[in-house]
């Protein structure tokens, strides 16, 4: 077997299948030797689990998580990586390697056909791992968590800003509308950071590891969780403004109403975006849909 973190082994193997990297499809792959083995424990990864990995590179992770998971689907959409992970990874059985965009992927389908779970069952344990393209970090992350897949946790290397902004708590100057939306899908932690020279080749920023441990219930209800979104990509559209300027032009409400529903939900009137939790986000979306119903 060969060591895939090895940079003299990965140098060859590049250079012997005339590889060479695409900046586009943020290919840095991990050459730090203690790093897959630390995601691989921290993933999920298990007899009784089945993962998903998005982008393998040359198979650095997919060797972690196979073994120590019953079966990995890794999704590569770099089609010249098929012979090298052919080679890196042909005598591990339990992987099975997709070509494919994993934009574009239905994965409710594919942890149907891949994990499947027999009729009468208990359904199967699924996680996801990767070390993200940092071009579809947020994107593919927001996709996975919207789709409300049964997945138990997304245990993603993204870059260290990327996982900041992530895993902000809501109610601090970091959190913006996408932490929002990770702390109402799932419980998002920042495990551990990952320098730049830990990749072939070095990208210009550090990075972190991060897991989302999705959750089956959200933490607050509301009546319409499209409203709740609305109102929250409204009032960090314009940061700088007072909560109630960036919902009067984001929602294109008149300033009173917006100020009286404010109020009603205790919430002062010069108070900021990032100063609200989640649970006061939900009590004001709600809020201003029963005024609006009121009103008409
Ligand atoms: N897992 C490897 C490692 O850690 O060394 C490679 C990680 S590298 C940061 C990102 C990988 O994702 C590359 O192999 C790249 O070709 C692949 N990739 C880029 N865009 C993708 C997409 N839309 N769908 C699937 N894979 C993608």
């Amino acid at each position: 077997m060969q060591n895939l973190s090895n940079i003299g082994v990965i140098r060859e193997l590049l250079s012997r299948h005339g590889f060479s990297f695409s900046k586009q499809l943020g290919q840095n792959f991990l050459v730090n030797p203690s790093v897959c083995p630390r995601m691989a424990e921290f993933s999920h990864a298990g007899p009784q689990v089945g993962m998903i990995e998005i982008g393998p590179g040359i198979g650095v992770l997919t060797r972690e998580l196979s073994a120590r998971a019953k079966k990995v689907v890794a999704i590569e959409l770099d089609e010249r990586l098929f012979p090298l992970l052919k080679e890196t990874l042909g005598d591990c059985p339990n992987i099975k390697l997709i070509h494919a965009d994993a934009m574009k992927v239905d994965f409710s389908a594919l942890i149907r056909e891949e994990f499947g779970g027999e009729e009468g069952q208990s359904p199967p344990r699924v996680a996801l791992a990767a070390n993200l393209p940092y071009y579809i970090t947020s994107p593919l992350i927001m996709r996975l968590l919207e789709s409300r897949l049964p997945l138990e946790a997304l245990t993603v290397m993204v870059q260290k800003e990327a996982a900041g902004r992530l895993c902000a708590e809501p109610g601090t100057r970091a959190a913006g509308a996408v932490s929002l939306a990770v702390r109402y899908y799932s419980e998002p932690e920042i495990l551990f950071g990952v320098s730049r020279g830990s990749f072939l080749p070095a990208p210009s920023v550090d990075s972190a590891v991060i897991r989302l441990s999705i959750r089956r219930e959200p933490p607050i209800s509301v009546h319409s969780e499209k409203a709740l979104f609305s109102l929250i990509r409204a009032a960090f559209s314009q940061r700088r403004k007072t909560l109630g300027n960036a919902l009067c032009s984001g929602l294109q409400r008149e300033k009173s109403f917006i100020l009286q529903q404010m109020a009603a939900c205790g919430i002062a009137e010069n108070a900021r975006a990032e100063s609200l939790s989640l649970s006061q986000f939900g009590a004001l979306a709600d809020a201003l849909q029963s005024g609006e119903e009121d009103r008409n």
